[in-house]
Order: structure tokens, then C-alpha cells, then sequence
């Protein structure tokens, strides 16, 4: 190959004009998949070639033969899960990210990263309002922003108790009881598998008609378990309902008890950001660590989640790996591997970087406002409509519907909507009843999105209700 051939501006301008008419077309596309498994798999699926193919060709068939399989949740009014679009900052910067390659694991192999990602994560404890001192990884979203925070747990409570998890494993230490709401996210079970706890380690206390841990049943569960140590894990944004758990009276109980206090702060973390929704999340600083993503409401781009710890030696301690060729730098320099589970990695800070460059502080909290806002919109909205319900309070940015006082009629709903393409939302079961969750955390949903999309859930619901009740 050629030097000067390392640049194809072919494909870079076709990836250019594709992503171009991709995002144009974003805000008024069907917004479900248009393209079945059958169909994906008939044009995406032959025989790996000898020769290969030619890479213009290539990239051109992708586009053309996998978009019918997107979901058009980049867009304005995708409102199912909780996911997030792209700032077109982040999408450009995280392009950049794949441009350059670098390897951002250590300092010497990517400085300019290392000096962004440590950037970032000042901008974020000042922006967040956390222990400046903590220590800060980026992650590939909150799943393992909770694995590597509850690392540090692990570490930091069984250290206290006079025993090195990293060199001697769990088998024969002191027993480390994990305390969490019984709504606490599958991620946390899923962390717990990770760590060696195993889920049926995890004391699962009620929680209230809001979906918040009730502080008087985890005071009774923590008094019921043995001495030792012991990690509690609280929730400031119940995937369901938005709903925070009283995080001040849980960190006043983990104080007493000696215990660690961890927050999954998936989105609910980022009403840090905003002066109106601050008290909402009141106690938060009070946690020895935090997950949270940037994916979702600081809208950069798939894969971002944020690992925080107040004590950054258990988080480092916990991470590192201390390899004599690494090279790691003793001196101020950061060196990635010490605060994420990933040994090699993709410059994942970047876009955060420049997301909160960008926005500024006033950007993200008119964003995290604007979204709450329409959920609220929404909500005011549909409880207009005889025969619909809002199921809890509109906290944060969820919302959670009931159409027709049944389970049928809101399953029929969930799918009328999905079929008809103007917005996308997804089912839920909250408190053993079905329900439509309404998910608001993409910068460019405006109020204009809120109401198309209110109109054509109540039009759906209209055409369900009467041809049930012919
Ligand atoms: C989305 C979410 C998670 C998991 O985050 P990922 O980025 O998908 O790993 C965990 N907890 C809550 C409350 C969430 O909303």
C-alpha cells in the first residue's frame, strides 16, 4: 500500500454524505426499525469471501442494507429505555477518536487523551459538586461503572477489615454483606456476579409506592445482619419512575454502621447539574462512590459510562495494574488502567470532554431541565385524557402511563404506538402492573416533539378504546 493510500477520501466522504442524510432524515423518520431480522440477514448475511471486497462497496452496502435496522433513537422522539442522543459536538469529537486510534491505556501511549480525560473528570466533580479529590475512570457505560466503583467497595471495606482482597480473593476473608432497594437495577445483580459476591449475597430492602428504598426497612435490615463489613446501594433515578431513594437518611445509616455507601446515579446523578432539581437528589454527596453515564443524559455517544470514588486510593487500588514494562508514570500524569477495568481502550473521555466544553455548565443544566420539563408536559398532557392514568410522580424525566385501568388496553397501547411511528416508547411492569414508560434525555426533543407524540399516543389509545369496547 501506498503511504499517500492510508487516506481514502472516497470512503470518508461517503461516510460524510451518509451520516449527513442519516441525521437530516433523523427528526422525521419512522422511528422504529423498518427492517425485519429476515431482511437484515438476507442482504447482510453471505459467505466470507477469499478475495474480499472493495471497501467503497463495502462501506456503501452497510449503509444501505443495515439503516432499515436502526431504531431512529438518535432522533427527537425515541422515549423508550433510558438512551440518550448525540450532540453533534460529541458525535464529531468521538469521529476524531476513531481517526486518531490512539490507545489511551497509559500516559506514554496516548498523552493528549490522558490530559482530556483528566480535564474531564474536574469538570465533573466541579460540575456534579463531588469530593474533588475522588477518583474518576471512564467506563463503557454504568454497568461497569458499578462493577469498578463496588471494586473499590470490595476493596475499601474488607481493607478496613484487615484483609487484602486483591492478593488473598474473597474465599476465607471476613463476609462482606451487600444491602440494596428491592428495585435496585439488574446491573447491580449483575455486578455482584462480576465481583465474587454472587446475587444471593445482595439484601434486597421494600421500597415505596414511588420505588424508593424505604430507610426505616433498611434500618431494620442492617441491624438484623451480623457485624463485618458491609456496602449499601442506593438509587437516585428509578428506571421506571425517576424516583430518588432518600439518599440522606441512607448515607446517615451507612455512617453509623461503618458501611459503604455506593449510588447507581445512571441518569438521576445529572440533576446535580440543575439548581431547580438539586434538592431532589439531596445526600447524593454524601455516597463513598457513584455510577453514572454519559451516554445517556449528556448525550455523547454510545459507549460512556462514569466510575466515581471518594477515596481514590481503594479506587486505584482496586484497578491498577501494575506492570513493571507499562511504563506507568509515577508523577502527576494519568494513566487510564488505574481507574477502569480495561486494559487497551477506545479514548472514551473525549467526547465528554468536549460535550462539557461545549454545553458549559449553563448548557447542562438547561438540557437536564429542558428534558424534565417535557416530562412533565407529557404527563399534564395525557391526564387530560379520560381513561389514562400517571401512574407515580414526575420526578425527574419518566413518566409511567396506564391506559383503560388494564393491562391489555396498555399493552395494546405500547404497541399501537410502536406500529405507528411517530415516537417510540416501551412497556414496563411496575408494582405487577403493565405500563408505558415515557423516557426523556435527548437534546434535541423540543416541545413541539412532546406534543406530536402525545397526540399520537391519545389518537392510538382512541383507536384501541373503541374497537374493544364495539
Ligand atoms: C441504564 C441504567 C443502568 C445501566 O447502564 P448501562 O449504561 O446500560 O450499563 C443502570 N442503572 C440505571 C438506573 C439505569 O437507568
Amino acid at each position: 500500500m501506498k503511504r499517500t493510500e492510508i487516506v481514502n477520501r472516497t470512503l470518508i466522504a461517503r461516510a460524510t454524505e451518509e451520516a449527513t442524510a442519516y441525521l437530516e432524515a433523523l427528526p422525521d423518520r419512522y422511528v422504529g426499525a423498518r427492517t425485519t431480522r429476515e431482511e437484515l440477514l438476507a442482504s447482510l448475511r453471505r459467505p466470507l469471501s477469499d478475495g474480499g471486497e472493495d471497501a467503497v462497496g463495502v462501506f456503501d452496502a452497510i449503509a444501505a442494507q443495515g439503516e432499515g435496522g436502526t431504531l431512529a433513537c438518535a432522533g427527537p422522539r425515541y422515549f423508550g429505555f433510558v438512551i440518550g442522543g448525540s450532540l453533534p459536538v460529541a458525535l464529531a469529537t468521538d469521529w476524531l477518536v476513531s481517526t486518531w486510534d490512539q490507545n489511551p491505556g497509559i500516559y506514554v501511549t496516548s498523552p493528549a487523551i490522558s490530559v482530556m480525560e483528566e480535564v474531564a473528570r474536574e469538570w465533573l466533580l466541579d460540575l456534579l459538586d463531588l469530593p474533588r479529590e475522588s477518583g474518576l475512570g471512564f467506563v463503557t457505560g454504568c454497568q461497569m461503572a458499578h462493577f469498578t466503583a463496588l471494586a473499590a467497595a470490595r476493596h475499601g471495606v474488607l481493607r478496613r477489615a484487615g484483609w487484602n482482597v486483591e492478593e488473598d480473593g474473597l474465599a476465607g476473608g471476613p463476609r462482606v454483606h451487600v444491602v440494596t432497594g428491592a428495585e435496585a437495577h439488574i446491573t447491580v445483580d449483575v455486578a455482584m456476579r462480576y465481583l465474587g459476591f454472587g446475587t444471593k449475597a445482595l439484601h434486597r430492602v421494600e421500597t415505596d409506592e414511588q420505588g424508593r428504598m424505604r430507610a426505616d426497612a433498611l434500618q431494620k435490615k442492617v441491624e438484623s445482619l451480623p457485624e463485618g463489613p458491609m456496602i449499601i446501594i442506593a438509587q437516585a433515578g428509578n428506571v421506571n419512575t425517576g424516583a430518588v431513594d432518600p439518599l440522606r437518611e441512607i448515607a446517615a445509616i451507612a455512617k453509623k454502621r461503618g458501611a459503604w455507601m455506593h449510588v447507581d446515579g445512571a441518569f438521576g446523578l445529572w440533576a446535580r447539574a440543575s439548581r431547580a432539581l438539586r434538592p431532589r437528589v439531596d445526600g447524593i454527596e454524601l455516597a463513598d462512590s457513584w455510577a453514572t453515564d454519559a451516554h445517556k443524559w449528556l448525550n455523547v455517544p454510545y459507549d460512556c459510562g462514569i466510575a466515581i470514588v471518594r477515596d481514590a486510593e481503594d479506587h486505584r487500588a482496586a484497578m491498577t495494574s501494575v506492570a513493571a514494562y507499562l511504563v506507568q508514570t509515577a508523577g502527576a500524569e494519568r494513566d487510564a488502567v488505574d481507574w477502569v477495568p480495561e486494559f487497551s481502550r477506545r479514548g472514551r473521555g473525549m467526547p465528554v470532554y468536549a460535550a462539557l466544553r461545549s454545553l458549559g455548565r449553563e448548557g447542562v443544566e438547561a438540557l437536564i431541565d429542558r428534558n424534565c420539563a417535557h416530562a412533565r408536559q407529557m404527563a399534564a398532557r395525557l391526564r387530560e385524557v379520560k381513561g389514562v392514568e400517571i401512574l407515580t410522580e414526575v420526578v425527574l424525566n419518566q413518566v409511567l402511563v396506564r391506559f383503560g385501568g388494564d393491562d391489555e388496553t396498555t399493552r395494546r397501547v405500547i404497541a399501537g404506538v410502536q406500529q405507528e411511528g411517530t415516537c417510540w416508547l416501551g412497556g414496563t411492569t411496575w408494582h405487577d402492573v403493565a405500563a408505558m414508560r415515557i423516557s426523556f434525555s435527548n437534546w434535541a426533543t423540543s416541545e413541539e416533539d412532546v406534543e406530536r407524540s402525545s397526540d399520537a399516543i391519545v389518537k392510538v389509545y382512541r383507536g384501541v378504546d373503541e374497537s374493544t369496547s364495539r
